[in-house]
């Protein structure tokens, strides 16, 4: 995940988009039951993490795929899963896998949650002490990854009234950014090859939200993308409770995987704690993105928020 400073979008354009959320069928009352479970999905990490790094064609990227796969299974109505191999500008062959765990498949009104399970080979975040180590993967990879399996786990306790489809892309984070080169692969493979059935009404990207000071600015792309969908899951976010975290304050603009679905016809938007050269990012893409730097609250936060956009949406 790469990027620049975003423009701004007006509040006419907030109240614009909040009509068209009432005409869209959002229920504004109601404030569903907690039901994700912040220190199950802090587990999720944890062995997400005690793979080792998931670098695409590494032996802990094959046993996390393997971990996946069977979790998945027992969890969603169909799993559909997405091999293919990427050669890289190098000319190294990946193999890589997306997979999609479906909920209610059949159902026209669905929603789309992502989140990128690779992790990046190199640290070499400017400030890193060492650019040749991979990135653990801790914020960066598995926090993302454990806020979709808790949601899979509620899911399957309480299935949902609207289709949930859960993606886990592969190959975000492999390459070169600043030369768009091996980057984002999963998330522009899915945009090329989507599970049949219904368009999502829309989607919504997880990406580095388990550090302990988490803070959800706007992100740029998202809001001039689908600046609705923003209003929408802000207002939800605000709903139960958590506008201290997702603040309607406007972030940087972030070549992540939602840029793939939205250049696909999908309303995507990325739900992210990020600030370049902030003092909240310090281990972004160094080898210091480690296990204790993750906080079950701040999943439960992002789960509670992404359960109750499930709930919430008819
Ligand atoms: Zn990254």
């Amino acid at each position: 995940m790469s990027g620049t400073r975003g423009e701004g979008y007006t509040s006419s354009m907030r109240t614009l988009s909040a009509v068209v959320m009432l005409l869209a069928g959002c229920d504004t009352g109601t404030v569903p039951p907690r039901e994700f479970e912040g220190q199950a999905a802090l587990q999720y990490a944890q062995t997400q993490l005690a793979f080792g790094p998931r670098i695409p064609g590494s032996a802990g990227h094959a046993r996390m795929a393997t971990w996946l796969d069977s979790l998945l299974r027992a969890r969603a109505d169909t799993l559909m899963v997405q091999r293919w191999t990427h050669v890289s500008t190098k000319g190294d062959s990946l193999p890589l896998v997306n997979f999609l765990a479906r909920f209610k498949p059949a159902s026209t009104t669905r929603l789309l949650f992502l989140a990128h399970w690779d992790t990046r080979p190199r640290s070499d975040a400017p400030g890193s002490r060492d650019s040749t180590l991979p990135v653990p993967g801790a914020n960066d990879g598995a926090s993302g990854v454990a806020v979709l399996l808790g949601m899979a786990d509620a899911l399957k306790r309480l299935p949902p009234e609207i289709g949930v489809d859960l993606l886990f892309v592969d190959g975000e984070d492999y390459g070169d950014f600043s030369a768009d080169a091996d980057v984002l692969l999963g998330s522009r493979y899915y945009a090329a090859h989507q599970a049949p059935g219904a368009t999502p009404r829309f989607a919504i990207l997880f990406d580095m939200v388990g550090d302990k000071d988490l803070q959800i600015l706007q992100e740029g792309y998202s809001v001039t993308g689908a600046p609705d969908v923003v209003d929408q899951v802000w207002g939800i976010a605000e709903r139960i409770g958590q506008g201290a975290v997702f603040k309607r304050e406007q972030g940087v603009s972030l070549t992540d995987d939602h840029i793939p679905l939205q250049q696909a016809g999908i309303r995507a938007i990325d739900i992210i704690d990020f600030t370049f050269g902030g003092p909240d990012n310090p281990w972004h893409h160094t080898p210091e993105d480690t296990f204790d730097k993750l906080s079950a609250a701040s999943l439960q936060v992002v789960g509670d928020v992404g359960m109750a956009v499930v709930r919430l949406t008819k």
